[in-house]
């Protein structure tokens, strides 16, 4: 990738320029937690972005991206937003790092990346963090990294129309290889833990299916947490979001609301501290409960939580059959990838079986993905 980019680099813009790299991003467990006040766990993966860049004393941006081979021009200013879909991130990072106050003049840039587009690994976090980190170090603006995450996601709401939370953008300009970070959406304090499993491999297996219910199902779960909330807050004021309410104060209004929204508190409940049991275990090395936890989270996700589909349960089933030491759905359900933490001696086995019982229940073939926790936003050279 690095070569493809300083032979097009060199075509284009000819000699100088500075490489800086961003990455896509796991989360181990905690899903449905973020809007819950809870924890997520992500980390970077080894697949992101990567361009090199030289200031070109202008007032205009000149981007090839090698993958859409394409190339694009826009100025600085609000009204110079680009028509392509890609150069939107390049140019919406451009403008919130403006509206912080930083500086950013012209620059000529060749990137590309090798995130899969889609697959729930944000390629699009992985290709603003790239800018904006390189854009803080190539103007010394100084702006400091949580606000370098959030100019990625104010790209993505302003920019892009999607109306993300934090995790993505905060894995990528915040991951470390051999660890995974654990963020409090509501605090925004994080920590980090080793992630290093010597002797098992960490796989994707994306159903490519994307069910349509989607976004009315999740605007229903998020309705349902906040209604257990409120019963819970009126025998402890003290709850604010339902990622502070203990297990028991649950149970004490299970007669106040509906099943269904006990069932999702239920599941939010469980996940926050599986979050924090898996944080435990890997300070332990115990690989072996981690795994347990996702195949919890799974149960939870597609029982409690419902926001499993028949793709993702086929998968999960098959992944216990195969002695796979933890899979669950990753992301927000519905579709999309299952994660997977399985021991190297039963790798082959495990991918050979999916692959092929997949294909012949579903018609379309899975698509496998291994992953490795790197480093996030970096100068490369
Ligand atoms: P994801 O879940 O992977 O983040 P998105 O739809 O949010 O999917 O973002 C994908 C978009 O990000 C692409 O359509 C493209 O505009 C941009 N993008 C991601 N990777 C690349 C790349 N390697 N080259 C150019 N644009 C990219
Ligand atoms: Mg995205």
């Amino acid at each position: 990738m690095k070569d493809k980019i300083q032979e097009k680099f060199q075509t284009l813009f000819g000699e100088g320029g500075e490489v800086f790299a961003s990455a896509g991003r796991i989360n181990l467990i905690g899903e449905h937690t973020d809007y819950n006040g809870g924890y997520v766990f992500p980390g970077a993966i080894d697949k992101g972005i990567m361009a090199k860049i030289k200031l070109n004393g202008e007032k205009k941006v000149r981007a090839f991206s090698l993958d859409y081979d394409e190339y694009c021009e826009f100025g600085l200013n609000e009204e110079d937003k680009p028509e392509q879909a890609w150069a939107r991130y390049i140019f919406g990072v451009c403008r919130e790092t403006i509206k912080r106050g930083g500086k950013v003049e012209g620059f000529d840039t060749v990137f590309a990346g090798d995130v899969p587009l889609g697959a729930g690994l944000s390629s699009s976090a992985a290709l603003e963090s790239t800018f904006a980190y390189a854009l803080n170090s190539l103007f010394n603006n100084n702006i400091d990294k949580f606000e370098l995450a959030r100019i990625g996601q104010s790209t993505e709401h302003n920019y892009c129309g999607v109306m993300c939370g934090i995790m993505d953008q905060f894995a990528s300009i915040f991951g470390k290889a051999g660890s995974l970070i654990r963020l409090n959406c509501k605090t925004m304090e994080y920590k980090y833990f080793p992630f290093d499993p010597k002797g098992y491999k960490l796989v994707l297996i994306d159903s490519c299916v994307k069910h349509e219910l989607a976004s009315s199902a999740y605007n229903k779960r998020r309705a349902s947490c906040e209604n257990a909330a409120a019963a819970i807050r009126k025998n402890h004021p003290d709850v604010e979001f339902l990622s502070d309410a203990k297990r028991l104060w649950l149970e004490e209004v299970r007669d106040e609301i509906p099943e269904e929204d006990f069932l999702r508190a239920e599941y939010v409940i469980g996940e926050v501290q599986r979050v924090l049991d898996v944080c435990d275990a890997l300070e332990r090395g115990d690989y072996e409960t981690v795994g347990e936890m996702m195949y919890q989270t799974h149960f939870g996700m597609s029982r409690l939580y419902e926001v499993s589909c028949e793709e993702l349960d086929f998968l999960n089933k098959l992944a216990r059959r195969c002695d796979v030491t933890g899979s669950r759905v990753m992301g927000g359900g519905f579709g999309g990838c299952t994660i997977n933490l399985v021991k190297e001696e039963l790798y082959d086995a495990f991918i050979k079986t999916a692959v092929e019982e997949f294909t012949a229940k579903f018609g379309h073939a899975p698509k496998v993905y291994d992953v490795v926790i790197s480093d996030g936003a970096r100068k490369v050279e």
